[in-house]
């Protein structure tokens, strides 16, 4: 079975950005799922010579706020389902929300290992204000800026240490 890597969280963080700096380097896509996994991309990507497939949740749900925010639970569902790693994103310049509460809820009653990631961390002076994910509950906290590329390496090596 491959090692499949979720990047779940709400709208707007960072996924998409940190889902192409993981595959930049091999943009073959994986496989084209039907049904709602349409909404997302599988990519493979390589770390340190280890190979897996990364999935980009949430990328074109359409319509109401309540569809949209289910939409997202479903997502996060499937990645529990389907991940060998599942990372968190989550974004210091906002903070916590009720969905990133939500979502934090479901990936608590996982047992597969989660990555809780601060985005957005473009500046040291931001460090310290994500400390406030430590409120949920899952551990530590990855600081990154997935814009620059900043953090992705420690991330990085702590997901292929589950492969
Ligand atoms: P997604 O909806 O979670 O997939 O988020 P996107 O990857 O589409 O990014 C949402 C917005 O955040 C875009 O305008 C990105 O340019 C911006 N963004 C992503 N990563 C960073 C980052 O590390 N720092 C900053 N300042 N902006 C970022
Ligand atoms: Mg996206």
């Amino acid at each position: 079975m491959a090692n499949i890597v979720a990047i779940v969280g709400r709208p707007n963080v960072g996924k998409s950005t940190l889902f192409n700096r993981l595959t930049e380097s091999r943009k073959a896509i994986v496989d084209d799922f039907s049904g709602v996994t349409r909404d997302r991309h599988y990519e493979a990507a390589e770390w340190i010579g280890k190979k897996f497939t990364a999935i980009d949740t949430g990328g074109f749900v359409h319509g109401s706020d309540d569809v949209f925010e289910e939409a997202i639970r479903q997502q996060v569902h499937i990645a529990i389902e389907e991940a060998t790693v599942i990372i968190f994103m989550v974004d210091v310049t906002t903070g916590i929300t009720d969905l990133d509460d939500e979502i934090a809820d479901l990936l608590r009653r996982s047992s597969k290992p989660v990555y809780v990631v601060a985005n957005k961390v473009d500046h040291a002076k931001l460090h310290h204000d994500s400390a406030e994910f430590y409120a949920f509950g899952l551990g530590e906290i990855f600081n990154v800026s997935a814009a620059t590329g900043s953090g992705t390496g420690e991330l990085l090596d702590a997901v292929v240490s589950h492969f």
